[in-house]
């Protein structure tokens, strides 16, 4: 589909090679190959000219190594510079779970695989951390969630639990509720699935900001769909500013986007990107991991 981002930046560079440092004008054409494949790529304006500074500061006047290719050399740094904004290599996935029971709140809007993920992850904490693992859907207004996360719970094996559906419940009931069997059965972590919308409302965010102030969570996970590009950034922003979000889930990362939403979502939040949805079976879901990632982006 398109020209990867390293052939280009190969092609600009040729006719360079082992001359002293790499000149500004040398590195402009670069950046222009860059900033076409990072928008390409869905990563949003604000983050793209960031993104161009800090490349540009790290490469103009780098002595051109003379065993290896100036093209080759601007890739490596804009590479790491993916990285680093990315969250580092080391990026930690790690959930804060360490007062059983910890409440996990899954955030995000319908359709963008919260449900999903709430099933892989709980099975993840059950047979990686052995940990009992108690699920509820807080979707009042959409029974078939409720049953589709009392589903994913039986597929997860015996340390993963629904709580018992109980009709015409509010939202901020269900979720004390929950925070009771949880305490009272022992369970290390509690998983709230909160209900998604198409779009963002009012009425939405103030009811999960709610759920959020009365189970305090230990983590609160927004779950994106990666495949929105833009709008997933949009989406992030408005979780944001009304909810202690703690960590990303980017979702169907086994499609056929660029990634560009990781890079944008994590420069604008400042949030890291936890985990990576990967397939929509309960085992599709990874550590994120920013060099497949940044990788993914250079093409
Ligand atoms: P919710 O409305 O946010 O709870 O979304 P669901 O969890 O019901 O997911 C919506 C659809 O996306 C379902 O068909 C899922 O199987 C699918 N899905 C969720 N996560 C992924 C993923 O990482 N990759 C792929 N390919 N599909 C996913």
């Amino acid at each position: 589909m398109f020209d990867t981002l390293s052939e280009r930046l190969g092609g600009i560079f040729d006719g360079l090679t082992g001359r002293g440092a790499l000149s500004e004008k040398d590195v402009s054409a670069a950046l222009r190959e860059i900033r076409v494949a990072l928008l390409e790529a869905d990563v949003a304006l604000p983050v793209v000219k960031d993104f161009i500074g800090n490349v540009k500061s790290r490469a103009v006047g780098e002595e051109v190594i003379r065993s290896v290719k100036p093209g080759q050399q601007v890739i490596k740094i804009v590479y790491d510079a993916l990285i680093e904004m990315l969250g580092g290599e080391d990026s930690d996935s790690s959930l804060r779970i360490d007062s059983p029971p910890a409440v996990i709140l899954m955030a995000g809007l319908q359709g963008s695989g919260k449900t999903t993920t709430t099933g892989k992850l709980a099975k993840r904490l059950s047979e990686k951390e052995r940990k009992k693992v108690l699920l509820a859907s807080l979707d009042t207004r959409r029974p078939a969630a409720m049953e589709q996360l009392a589903i994913l719970a039986d597929q997860c094996g015996d340390n993963v639990v629904s709580l018992p559906i109980i009709q015409g419940q509010l939202a901020t009931d269900i979720a004390r509720r929950a925070m009771n069997a949880a305490k009272l059965g022992g369970y290390d972590v509690l998983i709230l699935d909160t209900a998604g919308r198409t779009t963002i409302d009012e009425q939405m965010m103030n009811e999960v900001a709610e759920i959020a102030d009365i189970a305090d969570p230990s983590e609160t996970l927004l779950v994106a769909d990666s495949l929105t590009g833009q709008d997933a950034v949009e989406t992030a922003n408005r979780f944001h500013a009304r909810l202690p979000l703690t960590g990303l889930v980017l979702t169907r990362m086994d499609g056929d986007g660029r990634g560009g939403a990781a890079l944008s979502m994590r420069a604008v939040t400042g949030l890291p990107i936890k985990f990576m949805g990967v397939g929509e079976k309960l085992d599709g879901l990874d550590a994120f991991d920013a060099k497949r990632v940044a990788g993914r982006i250079l093409g």
